[in-house]
C-alpha cells in the first residue's frame, strides 16, 4: 500500500488517532519545556507568562490609575460611601468589565472568525454557544484576575505545590542576600551603616508591599513566590536612593547564595533537556508523516444485509471522507474483502479544502460464493494526483450464517 503515515498492520491510523497522538506529543512537549525552564530559571511561567499573572497586572494597573497607590486605596476602602467613592469604584468595575469582555471575545475569536463574531455582537445576534463562552470567560477573568488575584496562585493553582519537586540548589530563584542585608534597620542616607553595625536593608517594607502574593522574601524561598521580580525592582530603587550597591534582592541560586561554585554539569537540567529534544523529534516526525485525510465508515444500521433471490448478499455503507488540506483534491475509492465483492457507488469524488462529503456505497457478493458470516472489508481512499495521501479503514461484511461455512457466527452486530 502506497501510504505515507504510521501504520497499524495494513492500516494507516485514523485522523482522530493522528490528532490524538499529536495532542499527546504537544502536551508532553509542553510539560518538559516547563520542567526545563523551571529547573533552569525557576517559576518563569508564573511570573512572566501565566495568563493569570498577566491579566492580574492589567486589572491592577486600571485600579491604580483610578483609585491611586496602595495607601490611597486603603484609605478609600475604609472611607464611608460617598459620591466620589461610588464613582471611583463604579468606574473601576466598568473598566474591569470592558477588559474582561475584550479578553473573552478575543479568546472566542480563536474558534469563531473574529470578524463574524464582532458583527454578530454589534447586531446582538450572537449564537447561544458563543454567548455562553463569552460570558463565562469574562466572568472567570473578572473574578480570578480582578477580584481574587494572588489567592488563585496561593490556593487554587496546583503548579505552586509541585514546583519544589523540580527545583534544586542551582535553580535560579529570587532571593534576598541576608549576608549583605542583615542586620536590617532604618537609618538616614547620611549614616554609615558599617559604623552603626547595620546591613544594607533599611527595613522600609517596600518589597513586601510590592509583592503580589504578599510575602516577605527576606524570610527565604517560599512556595508563594511566583518569581515576578517586583521586589527586585523596588529594592533596587531603594538601594539607588540610599547610594548602596544594587541587587540586595536578586536572581540567584541557593548554592550561589552560599558561595558554592557553580557545577560544570547541571545533571537534572541536561536530563530534562535531552528528553525535551527527543520529544521535539517525535513531534516533528508525527507532523511530517501526518496524512491530511480522514475516513469514517458508517454501516447501514437499519438493515445489516440484503439477500437476493439468487443468493447474492449486499451490505451498504456511508463513507464520510474529510479533506484536511487547504486546497481541493480528487480521491479514488476502492474496497477489498476476504471474498470478491462487487462495488456499487461513486469511484471518485472531488472534495473542497477543509470540508467533508458522505458517499453511499454498497458491496455485494456474487451468487453462490461461500464465505464467513462476518468478515473484514477494507475501504481505501487515495488521492488521484498524489497517491501518498492514502488512508485505509476497516469495517465488517455480514451475511446470513447459514449461507456460509461459518454457520455458528452471528449475522447481527
Ligand atoms: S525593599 Fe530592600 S531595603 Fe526595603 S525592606 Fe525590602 S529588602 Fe530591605
Ligand atoms: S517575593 Fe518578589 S518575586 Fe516573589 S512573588 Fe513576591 S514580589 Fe514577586
Amino acid at each position: 500500500m502506497a501510504a505515507l503515515g504510521r501504520q497499524t498492520g495494513d492500516l494507516v491510523e485514523s485522523p482522530r488517532a493522528q490528532v490524538r497522538v499529536l495532542g499527546h506529543d504537544v502536551l508532553a512537549l509542553a510539560a518538559f519545556t516547563l520542567f526545563v525552564f523551571t529547573v533552569a530559571a525557576g517559576r518563569l511561567w508564573c511570573g512572566f507568562a501565566c495568563p493569570q499573572t498577566v491579566w492580574t497586572l492589567c486589572y491592577v494597573w486600571i485600579e491604580r490609575k483610578i483609585e491611586g497607590g496602595r495607601y490611597q486605596r486603603i484609605k478609600l476602602d475604609q472611607a464611608p460611601w460617598s459620591p466620589v467613592k461610588l464613582g471611583k469604584k463604579g468606574f473601576k468595575y466598568l473598566c474591569w468589565a470592558v477588559l474582561a469582555l475584550s479578553i473573552s471575545i478575543t479568546s472566542v475569536g480563536y474558534f469563531t472568525p473574529i470578524a463574524v463574531l464582532l458583527r454578530e455582537i454589534a447586531e446582538l445576534s450572537v449564537g447561544n454557544r458563543e454567548s455562553f463562552a463569552i460570558l463565562s470567560l469574562a466572568g472567570a477573568s473578572f473574578l480570578f484576575s480582578g477580584v481574587l488575584r494572588e489567592q488563585v496562585c496561593l490556593h487554587m493553582c496546583p503548579y505552586a505545590r509541585f514546583q519544589s519537586v523540580m527545583f534544586d540548589r542551582d535553580t535560579l530563584i529570587v532571593s534576598y542576600d541576608a549576608r549583605r542585608g542583615e542586620p536590617r534597620g532604618g537609618r538616614s542616607r547620611r549614616v554609615d551603616p558599617g559604623a552603626r553595625g547595620l546591613g544594607a536593608c533599611v527595613d522600609c517594607g517596600l518589597c513586601v508591599r510590592a509583592c503580589p502574593t504578599g510575602i516577605d522574601i527576606r524570610e527565604g524561598l517560599q512556595y508563594e513566590c511566583i518569581t515576578c521580580a517586583a521586589c527586585v525592582d523596588v529594592c533596587n530603587g531603594v538601594m539607588k536612593t540610599m547610594g548602596y550597591a544594587p541587587d540586595l534582592i536578586r536572581f540567584s541560586s541557593e548554592n550561589q547564595d552560599e558561595g558554592v561554585p557553580k557545577p560544570k554539569t547541571h545533571f537534572r537540567l541536561w536530563s530534562y533537556g535531552a528528553v525535551l529534544l527527543a520529544m521535539l523529534g517525535v513531534l516533528t516526525f508525527d507532523l511530517a508523516t501526518r496524512v491530511p485525510l480522514g475516513l469514517d465508515i458508517i454501516r447501514d444500521r437499519g438493515r445489516l444485509y440484503r439477500e437476493s433471490w439468487d443468493g447474492s448478499v449486499e451490505n451498504t455503507y456511508t463513507l464520510r471522507i474529510m479533506n484536511m488540506e487547504q486546497g481541493s483534491r480528487r480521491y479514488a475509492i476502492r474496497a477489498e474483502g476476504e471474498v470478491p465483492l462487487q462495488f456499487s457507488g461513486d469511484r471518485e469524488v472531488e472534495i473542497a479544502g477543509g470540508s467533508q462529503v458522505s458517499i453511499p456505497i454498497s458491496l455485494m457478493t456474487a451468487p453462490g460464493v461461500q464465505a464467513a458470516s462476518n468478515s473484514d472489508v477494507y475501504f481505501t481512499v487515495e488521492s488521484v494526483s498524489d497517491p501518498v495521501h492514502t488512508i485505509t479503514e476497516t469495517s465488517r461484511f455480514l451475511r446470513p450464517a447459514e449461507a456460509g461455512p461459518d454457520s455458528g457466527a452471528s449475522a447481527h452486530e
